[in-house]
């Protein structure tokens, strides 16, 4: 530029030249970084939470059916949708409320095929509106349809924050991924961002740039080749989880095999992968077929064996997308011989999409349970030690800031955010609770117990049972019916309260006394084995102290010692504090 540029001083006419091209650069090049980063905006304050309560008017309707139409543009990260969304009616409306993120904007709606004028409609925060143009009353049926698009909101860091990630493959191809769990179904799709709302029949249609694969939730209905090269393909799932619902595109190849169950049926199960790793993917197929064996074995019948048994490859972890989920594990080697992320994923079909929590504040149900498959399934393949030593990793991040179950409305954020709730705690602190009563009331009330929660019956065969909602107050009751005492002191202690239980020990001459300590002083009855000099001994512990006689000035005490009680332990924790402030300053 140098080279160009008038003497200093001289042409007072053209000195301002370069300043005007500069200015102009800048705003191109802002211009451009606004519409590439368009995506990373703010969502707003209603599209970002999920699970804030139904409005009366969506209470007043049964959402029975969803078909949506994806057209997804890769290049231009951009998704043209259609929803026709079939309601029946439950008490009389003039209107009718759904969410969907107010950066996809609607171009058109009509309501049982009648088009309405854009007066009739708005889009408040992520709340939309329709005024209809007749009443309707209860037991009529309603039919909206719904076209809109834009660029859905990008995820930064999915799954832990939501929305499409537009990934691309080695060769430079288009890896397409959503996983909205923590914002809801409204990145995408008009729905009802509330967990208390499943529809009934979900049917898909995504179309993808020619080459690409798209498969997602349900029985694979078809593929539509059109005219210009691009293919359409058609899935129906059932009562899938409104988060459940996703869209992956990529140049998939598909492992597959059957599945002959033990419940009498037969299902396909696919693996949807790059290419370029048939190998791997051979060896996760087998697993995943392993897998569900175990778990029909263990908890009862796979929930959706009239549909499939899906995982798919994705550029994020992981999430579980019903009957699609998705696994970006990188087929990581471990010495258990084990994917924890296929089978985290999967414990989900029946602890999140069969058995659902009615509430955001029961998420443990999700993840506690689906966290404790990962020791059981290690243990069945291992054994105890591979058992023991999943359950003391899990052990050793349980923070205790919040109670696993407040009592009162959350959202998935509140949950999820360590400054407002159990966060990680839901995971592994659910977990040990788990390990905890199975050691309290034995492996046969034990998974009954979950077998209830799970399906409603104790004697699950594919066909007898539906998807359900629960809570830690029904769990806790089918869990005290089943071990045939009271266990609300269990359920009080571990869940509602942050800290701990502590067992106070101390040792006096030929005596042994242990008290527990337990947040406001609530009763905790829980009986401690004891083993004294290779000796074990049950101390009943029925008003939470116990005493027991030690017979030598010597003898070699071991309280716990098949670790089966979830308790205070201040060395852990010290590990734990540790652990975390050396990670923080970017230690070890
Ligand atoms: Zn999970």
């Amino acid at each position: 530029m140098s080279d160009a540029s008038p003497a200093i001083g001289g042409d007072r006419g053209r000195d301002w030249q370069p300043w005007v091209i500069l200015g102009v650069l800048a705003i191109v090049l802002i211009a451009i970084l606004w519409l590439t980063h368009r995506g990373e905006r703010p969502l707003s304050k209603r599209t970002v939470q999920s699970g804030i309560p139904l409005t009366a008017d969506q209470k007043s309707v049964d959402f029975q059916t969803a078909d949506l139409t994806f057209e997804v543009l890769p290049n231009e990260k951009r998704l043209n949708g259609h929803a026709i969304l079939g309601f029946q009616v439950k008490a009389p409306i003039t209107k009718i409320q759904f969410d969907l993120d107010p950066e996809l904007p609607i171009s058109a709606l009509a309501a049982d095929g009648q088009v309405l004028d854009t007066s009739k409609w708005a889009n408040d925060d992520g709340l939309v509106t329709v005024n209809l143009p007749q009443p309707k009353r209860a037991g009529d049926r309603l039919t909206l349809d719904v076209t809109y698009g834009g660029r859905p909101h990008v995820a930064k860091r999915a799954p832990w924050d939501g929305g499409f990630v537009w990934a691309q493959t080695k060769d430079g191809r288009p890896w397409v991924a959503t996983a909205v769990e923590g914002e809801g179904c409204d990145l995408f799709w008009p729905c009802f961002d509330n967990s208390l709302v499943e529809v009934g029949t979900v049917t898909q249609h995504i179309i993808v740039p020619k080459g690409l694969a798209a498969p997602s939730n349900g029985r694979l209905l078809g593929i539509d080749h059109l005219a210009d090269g691009r293919t359409r393909w058609n899935w129906r799932a059932r009562h899938p989880n409104n988060y459940a619902i996703a869209i992956d595109v990529a140049p998939y190849q598909l492992a597959q095999t059957t599945y002959q169950s033990r419940f009498n049926y037969r299902m396909p199960v696919q693996y949807w992968y790059l290419p370029g790793e048939t190998k791997q993917a051979q060896n996760l197929l087998a697993e995943m077929v392993r897998t569900i064996g175990f778990f029909e074995a263990t908890v009862g019948p796979y929930p959706w064996w009239d549909e499939k048994m899906g995982v798919v490859e994705t550029p994020h972890l992981g999430m579980e997308h019903q009957t699609i989920n998705a696994y970006g594990n990188n087929y990581k080697l471990a010495p258990e011989g084990f994917d924890w992320l296929m089978n985290h994923e999967f414990s989900h079909e029946w602890f999140g999409n069969q058995l659902t929590n009615g509430d955001w504040d029961d998420m443990w149900l999700h993840e506690g349970f689906g966290s404790y498959m990962q020791p059981v399934s290690i243990g069945w393949l291992h054994g105890r030690m591979g058992y023991d030593e999943a359950m003391w990793k899990q052990r050793q991040t349980i923070a205790n800031k919040f109670p696993i179950v407040s009592g009162k409305h959350q959202t998935e954020e509140s949950v999820y955010r360590p400054e407002t709730g159990p966060a990680g705690d839901i995971y592994v602190k659910g977990s040990w609770v788990l390990h905890t009563l199975r050691g309290l009331i034995g492996d046969q009330a034990f998974w009954t117990a979950v077998r209830r929660e799970v399906y409603g019956t104790s004697d699950p065969r594919p066909g007898n049972f539906q998807p359900r909602f629960g809570s830690t107050n029904e769990f806790e009751a089918i869990a005290s019916q089943e071990a045939h005492r009271n266990l609300k002191w269990f359920f009080d202690v571990y869940l509602r309260q942050a800290h701990l239980p502590r067992l106070v020990t101390s040792r006096q001459g030929s005596t042994l006394s242990l008290q527990w300590k337990t947040p406001h002083g609530l009763p905790f009855p829980m009986p401690v084995e004891v083993d004294i000099d290779g000796k074990r001994q049950v101390v009943p512990m029925t008003s939470g102290r116990g005493i027991v006689s030690i017979p030598a000035p010597y003898s070699v005490i071991t309280i716990d010692p098949e670790s089966k009680l979830l308790r205070q332990d201040d060395a852990m924790d010290s590990y734990r504090d540790d652990q975390a402030s050396k990670k923080a300053s970017g230690g070890n």
